[in-house]
This record gives C-alpha cells, structure tokens and sequence, in this order.
C-alpha cells in the first residue's frame, strides 16, 4: 500500500480536499480515537480508479507539519503540495516545499484548490507559473500540476489519475530484517493498554515479537499490530503501523521513541552528517550553534559542529557533527531537518552519514572530511570497507549493522571484498555472523606492529626466548580473543612462533655469546657429571646470573622441568624414555622406583614427574602413576 501526505500553507483546503478525495475527513478520524480503536489517526483511504488502494496522512497545522511528514517519512511514497488558487504560493507553501526538498521527496503533484474561488483562467495560469517556478529547483521539479476544487468536485478525476501516474513503478520498501518503529503517536486504550503508531521502516514485526522502546530502554512484546484498522499477525516495512505494546506503559515512552528488536539499534548522541542550508536560511549557521534536530518522529536539542569550518552562509552544504542533548536512534541515510528553537524557523537539513563516529573529531582534521565524503558518494564496497576498518575487527553482523545495506547486497559485497583480499577473515565461514572480519589495512597495520615489537624486544633481550603473551596482547591494547586470532594466524602464516606463554619471530633464536657460553662451560660440566642430580636454578643464577639462566634454556642447552629443577636434554631424554618403557611393561611406576632406578633425589624425581604430568603424559594418582591414554 502506498502512502501520500499533504502539505501545504494553513487553510488552502487540504483537509478539505482529503474528505472530497476520500469520504473521510480527516479531523474526524481524530475524535474517534478517543472512543474507539482507530488507530491511523489524521489517516485516510483512497481506491484509486485501477484499484489500488492507498493511504493519506493528513497534515494538519504548520507545527505538526515536521514532526509528522518527519515520522513517516520512510514510508511516504509521494506528497499533495497543495495551494490554493485564491491565494497563490504563501509562506509555509515555501518552507513545506523546502523541507520536502531537504528530505528528498521525489514525487509529488502540486495540487491548486478551491479554483471555484478563482474563476479567470488568466490568474490560475499565473498561479500555476509561480507554482512551477517554485518548484523548479527542488526534488519535485517534475511534478504535475492539477487544479481542483473540493467544493465542486472539479479536477478530483484527474488527481485521482495523476495520483496513479506517480504511484507506478515505486520500488518495494527496503528490507534489512532489523525493523523500526518511529512512533508519531503513542497512546492507550482502556482494555487494549499501549498503542503506539507510525510507519514501519527496514524490517518484519510479529505478533508475539519481543521488542524494546528506544531510547527509552523499555522492553515488551508485540500483543497486537494493526495496519488501517486490519488485524494482521505480522506487518512489512512501508506500512503504516499500530503496535498493541505489552509490558511498557503509555507514561513510558513518548512521540519520537523507536519500537525495534533489542540489540538491533544503538541510541546515540554523536552523529555525523551532511548538511545543507536554505537559501532563505535566517542567518549564517556558526560552529557550535543550538539547533532543533528532527529525524524520524525525534525532535532533540542539539549543538553544530562545522567540521572543516567556522561557519556555514545561507545555501551552502558542509559536514558536520551533531551532538545531541539526548539520544536519538537513528541510520546511516535517514534524513533529518534542524530548526532554529525560537524563533522557530527551519534552518536545514540532510543525510545523517554516520550514526556512531568514533569520537568528536579535530574539526580541522582532513582526513575525516575525506572519510565523510566517500561516507556520501561512495559505493557499497567502500562503505563496506570504511565501516569495517573504523569498527576494527568485528564480527560479520556487528558489520552488518554499521553499514544497514539489505543482507543480499551486503553479502555479495562482503564476498567479493573477501575475494580481492580488502576483507580478511580472521574465523569462521564468511557466511555465518559470527565470523570475524579485519580490513586489510588495519590487518597489516596490527601484523606491523607486532613483528616490530617483538623485532624490538629481542634486540633488547636476546637471551629471552620470547615476550610474554600478556605484555604484547597490552601494548596492542586488543581484547583477549582478538589477539588470540591474530597471533595464531600469525603463526599459522609462520611469521611468529607462539609457545603458552610468549611470543616469539620465528625468525628468532636464544644464542649466548662466546664470552657467555665460556662462563658457562664449567657449570654445564657440572651437568654432564651429575647428569640426574644437577645444580639447581638458584645456583646456576648465583654462579652466571639469571640472564645466562635464560639463555641456556632458551637455546635449549638445558631444560627446566620446575621452578629450581633443570636437566640437559640427553637426562631428560632418557628419564622419559625409561618411565614410558617401566609403564608400559608393568602398567605403572612409583616416584621411589624413579629416584632409586636413577639414583636420584626425591626432589628430582619429583619435580620430573610433576612435570611429566603437567604436560599430560602421565597420570598421578595417589603414589602412582600411569600413561595418560591418548584420545
Ligand atoms: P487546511 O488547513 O489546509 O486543511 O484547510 P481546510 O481544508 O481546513 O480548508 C480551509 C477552508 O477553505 C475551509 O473553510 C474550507 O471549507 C475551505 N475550502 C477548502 N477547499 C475549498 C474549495 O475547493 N473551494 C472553496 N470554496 N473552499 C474550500
């Protein structure tokens, strides 16, 4: 079903034209919603001449005009600019049709009533040529003009088929399966409890549906939905729609709240966005100005920050940075319209381009008006790709939701960027949405970083063997699971060598100096002489230091079962070899029978078989130990 909406200045005959057009008048619809369930208020249907039926929403006085043509502007399919042919163009017929402009209504008919008032043809072609003139540079520069008059019914044939002209060839509503509500009326209804009205943007509702009012935070569930006074079971974007809200009281939420799935939307406070001033603006907009935001059915205070300037003349587009005084909950692509507060006048509007900036910018810094620019003209790849790359690593629906393309264009973008290698996945199958994402530039930026770290640290301290998971995953400043994706990937392209609990280039081996290893010699002949009782850690740091300690472990001269226990590597070997063959052979071994086979000390013979334990090729139970059986 497609909808219209009126506008127009006040008394040039649009309620009256919508009760000629359509039976109903519109004020009456109005008066029933206190006594009965009719819930599209201001709200009419039309049969057209084909059959088709449409909607009307009737706009009312000059303050409600914003907020309602705002409310359900996603799904507006086409305006009435309604003039009266008396009068001519007037001033709200200006400001209407420079709000249409701003919110990019394309389709439209500019309707001249009441022409049984103004009978000389010659003055209502005049009117008609102000009329085209005024429209000439706007979004509706196409649209026809039709002369009616409500009072004699003449002309009402020829809008109806005008009205069919325009309504052919709409594309279905956008369908990003993340519905929301911009409520322009919320009301109650004794038995029914919460009602809540406007037009359904981006997504399904169900009946049954748990949903959230944002951003007031509310949660309830869909008990019933109307569209038009039909009950359904569930409802498509584009329609306008009555929620039955369980659970959330009417002194809960207000006009401008937003019924959506929880998780599906963020309310926010920052906001960037494209604006441009009318011509007729009322003064020049400075940095920092106080400012009315209207977007969706939201009307919130606000402050402009001009970015890339000091101030914006009359006319003129610029990029700015809203910061609202409440949260609002809006997409990348909405339109929105400021107003001066008092006294009221409508400055400008735009395109909100990124409802989650990272930050309140440098507002001199190039390379946000940059990014700002392509956020405007760029195609789905780049969006997809710039959204990623300030996200950081994410995962595909966090993706998804930054950037609110439908899930066909955005998978096949997604695929392709996959493919030419701009995407990187860190896990998981592309198609699923969990799987995590990187941008190439931030993948070899982070790669970078690391290798340069540990390049460093080893430089510093080359008997270490490598730097502590912990330190590095720090400095990068990643979450535990992000690094952990990135470093194993890393090892798994060979490039660092992950042990428990370092990090190291594979590149990267512990070597002792000359001067070192000869410091060393006599406590290793040590080692070699007493191969199942040697020197312990204490004493090789009291005799060497505790960073030859290191190096002989690390290069893999000796190696440490404990804390104070180390052995060289042919001991070691041949301890494990006879513990694997002595289980084996009688099914288990006691400590007492390792340290007398060895002729060792308890401490030894313990420390080895702990370690044995610990790296799970033996079982302890109680005194004795068997093989732990691989799985
Ligand atoms: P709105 O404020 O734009 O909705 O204007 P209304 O529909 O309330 O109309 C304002 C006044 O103009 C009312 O008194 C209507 O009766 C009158 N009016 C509306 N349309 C016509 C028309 O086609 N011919 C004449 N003569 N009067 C009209």
């Amino acid at each position: 079903m497609h909808i219209i909406g009126t506008a127009g200045h006040v008394d040039h005959g649009k309620s009256t034209l919508i009760a000629a057009l359509t039976g109903t008048h519109p004020d009456r619809l109005k008066e029933e919603i206190a006594r009965e369930m009719t819930i599209d208020l201001g709200f009419a249907d039309l049969t057209l001449p084909n059959g088709e039926q449409i909607g009307i929403i009737d706009v009312p006085g000059h303050r409600d005009f914003i907020g309602n043509m705002l409310s359900g502007i996603g799904g507006i399919d086409a305006v009435l600019l309604v003039i009266a042919a008396d009068e001519g163009v007037s001033p709200q017929t200006r400001e209407h049709l420079a709000i249409l402009d701003l919110l990019e209504i394309r389709r439209g008919i500019v309707v001249l009533t009441k022409i049984d008032l103004a009978p000389d043809p010659e003055w209502l072609d005049l009117v008609e040529m102000e009329a085209r003139e005024l429209v000439a540079p706007t979004t509706l520069a196409d649209a026809p003009v039709v002369r009616v008059s409500a009072r004699t019914g003449s002309g009402l044939a020829e809008l109806q088929v005008a009205l069919e002209r325009i309504l052919a060839d709409i594309p279905p509503k956008r369908d990003l399966g993340r519905p929301r509500l911009p409520a322009d009326r919320v009301f109650s209804l004794s038995g029914f409890g919460t009602v809540v009205t406007g037009t359904l943007l981006d997504g399904s509702f169900s009946v049954g549906d748990e949903v959230i009012c944002l951003p007031e935070e509310k949660h309830g569930r869909v008990r019933g939905l109307q569209n038009h006074k039909h009950k359904l079971q569930s409802i498509n974007p584009g329609y306008r729609t009555a929620i039955n809200i369980s659970g959330v009281d009417k002194s809960e939420i207000a006009r401008g709240t937003v019924v959506a799935h929880p998780g599906d939307y963020q309310p926010t406070t920052l906001l960037d966005a494209r604006l441009r001033l009318l011509p007729d603006a009322p003064l020049p907009l400075k940095h920092f100005h106080e400012v009315k935001l209207y977007s969706g059915a939201a009307e919130v205070s606000a402050r402009v920050r001009l970015l890339g300037r000091e101030a914006l003349p009359p006319g003129e587009t610029a990029f700015i940075q809203l910061r609202c005084e409440q949260p609002v909950v809006v997409e990348r692509g909405d339109h929105f319209i400021l107003r001066l507060p008092s006294p009221a006048a409508t400055l400008g509007g735009g395109i909100i381009l990124d409802p989650h900036p990272s930050r309140a910018y440098r507002r001199q810094d190039e390379t946000i008006i940059a990014r700002l620019q392509q956020l405007l003209d760029g195609s789905a790849s780049d969006l997809l790709a710039q959204a990623l790359e300030s996200l950081g690593i994410s995962t595909r629906a966090q993706l998804q939701t930054r950037v609110s393309l439908p899930e066909a264009t955005f998978s096949a973008h997604l695929d392709q960027l996959i493919a030419d290698g701009e995407i990187i996945v860190l896990q998981g199958d592309s198609a699923s949405t969990k799987t995590v994402l990187i941008h190439k530039r931030q993948w070899e930026k982070l790669t970078n970083e690391v290798l340069e770290k540990l390049a460093e640290f080893h430089q510093q301290q080359p008997l270490k063997p490598g730097l502590k998971r912990d330190v590095l995953r720090s400095w990068l400043g990643l979450p535990q699971t992000h690094f952990d994706l990135l470093v194993s990937r890393l090892a798994a392209e060979g490039s660092i060598r992950l042990e428990a609990a370092f990090v190291a280039l594979s590149t990267h081996h512990v070597r002792l100096t000359d001067q070192q290893q000869a410091l060393a010699t006599p406590i290793l002949e040590q080692f070699a002489a007493q191969l199942f009782a040697p020197p312990t850690a204490s004493e090789i740091e009291g005799a060497l230091g505790a960073d030859i300690l290191e190096g002989l472990v690390g290069s893999g001269q000796l190696k440490q079962v404990s804390d104070q226990i180390l052995f060289t590597p042919a001991a070691f070997d041949q301890m494990r070899d006879w513990v694997l063959e002595t289980i084996t052979n009688q099914g288990s071994l006691t400590l007492a029978q390792l340290r007398d086979h060895f002729g060792t000390s308890r401490k030894y013979a313990a420390a080895f078989l702990e370690y044995l334990d610990q790296q799970g090729i033996t079982l302890r139970k109680g005194d004795i130990r068997t093989l732990r059986r691989v799985k």
